[in-house]
């Protein structure tokens, strides 16, 4: 099969910005040096970038997990243009394909499936969707809104305004313009590409499959450093009108700090957040696959497989019942239905429930490590 037309454009576009990068911002560094403002705000740029695609493009407008205001999404979509991949309309409905059909071959436009160079860049680089390339049928709810309107018909002129603009601008007012734009224009552009980049491709190879083994996405804690959060690719595929993308409070998602912070200050609203119980129970279920298929061909597979699915049965019948009584005590406490609910029915049941749920998992968790 003769493979679809190259897009010269894309093609000396990533690999001249990526030259520049790797040869002459070196050359620079070494014969001529870069001061710290000029790092220092490279660095601001790249994390503008950066969570302007994953707080914006990616949890606000393709997934909807929760609502901006305008001051906020103008923000974004300013710094959507400064990272350079393309409109918001057209990169939420690539997003939305890739969410819906993942994996899938010829319909996925970064499928993982298709190798780790065509998911991180190789995908852009010939005509491989060509035919649906200005279709934006699945992306209308996002249409109404008018900042993404507006960005989307001068998106040209505000990619080079970003671009082009903050780095001559910088550059000027602190000096050095050759500087400004090898670090802050090229360097910091290509950092930016790349590191989203690996959130088609290395968040698809490297990492645990955590809560489902069905599509190839993987959660990653390293990659969540390099990608602010979104390395936790695993849970975002089987969750992702969540807001969060790492749901522990330890687990490094710097756009879920980014949008919760922004709830204080009444900039953003109404944050999804997938139901507890149902988290859990996703994760057990991958746990109880795993072994199953790991006692398989034990001796004794019978008996192990028979007291594995006790203990885990016990186990999601002990989640429902802990987490139906935690709801009461949180309507009770809302509600404030009961004066003293600390010292509460509910709030007793709840306590001993808890400790069940405690020891049945302690249970859980010794057979099934004896089993890995
Ligand atoms: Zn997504
Ligand atoms: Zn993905």
């Amino acid at each position: 099969m003769t493979k679809p037309k190259l897009i010269w454009l894309n093609v000396s576009f990533f690999l001249i910005t990526f030259l520049i990068a790797i040869i002459a911002v070196p050359y620079r560094a070494f014969t001529h040096g870069f001061d710290s403002a000029e790092i220092s705000f490279a660095v601001i740029c790249f994390i503008y970038c950066g969570m302007s695609i994953t707080a914006g493009y990616h949890r606000l407008w393709s997934h909807k997990t929760y609502q901006a205001h305008w001051s906020l999404r103008l923000i974004f979509a300013l710094g959507g243009a400064f990272a350079l991949q393309n409109s918001i309309l057209h990169w939420c409905s690539d997003h939305r394909i890739h969410h819906k059909h993942v994996d899938n071959n010829g319909v996925d436009p970064y499928s993982a499936k298709m190798g780790f160079w065509y998911s991180h860049i190789g995908w852009m680089l010939r005509e491989y969707q060509a035919s649906r390339y200005t279709d934006y049928t699945n992306v209308r709810d996002i249409q109404k809104d008018p900042i993404v309107a507006w960005q989307h018909k001068y998106y040209f002129q505000l990619m080079i305004l970003m671009n082009v603009g903050i780095p001559l601008a910088f550059g000027l007012w602190h000096g050095n313009i050759l500087n400004s734009l090898l670090l802050v224009g090229f360097l910091r552009l290509v950092l930016s590409h790349h590191t989203t980049f690996f959130i088609n491709s290395l968040a698809h190879t490297w990492g645990k499959q955590t809560y489902t083994d069905k599509n190839t996405a993987r959660d990653n804690g390293f990659l969540a450093f390099l990608t602010f959060g979104e390395g936790y690719h695993n849970f975002h595929h089987i969750f992702e009108n969540d807001y969060r993308n790492g749901i522990r409070w330890w687990q490094f998602d710097p756009t879920k700090w980014l949008i919760k912070s922004c709830e204080y200050i009444k900039l953003t609203s109404q944050l999804r957040v997938s139901p507890e119980d149902r988290i859990a129970k996703t994760k057990l279920a991958m746990v109880l696959k795993r072994s199953q298929q790991k006692l398989k061909s034990h001796p004794d597979a019978e008996k192990l497989l028979e007291r594995l699915q006790y203990e885990y049965d016990t186990l999601v019948h002990k989640i429902n019942e802990y987490y139906a009584v935690r709801k009461q005590v949180f309507a009770l406490k809302k509600q404030q239905l009961v004066e003293d609910v600390e010292n509460s029915e509910p709030m007793k049941q709840y306590q001993v429930l808890k400790q069940r749920l405690a020891d049945q998992q302690r249970s859980w968790q010794l057979f099934t490590a004896n089993i890995a």
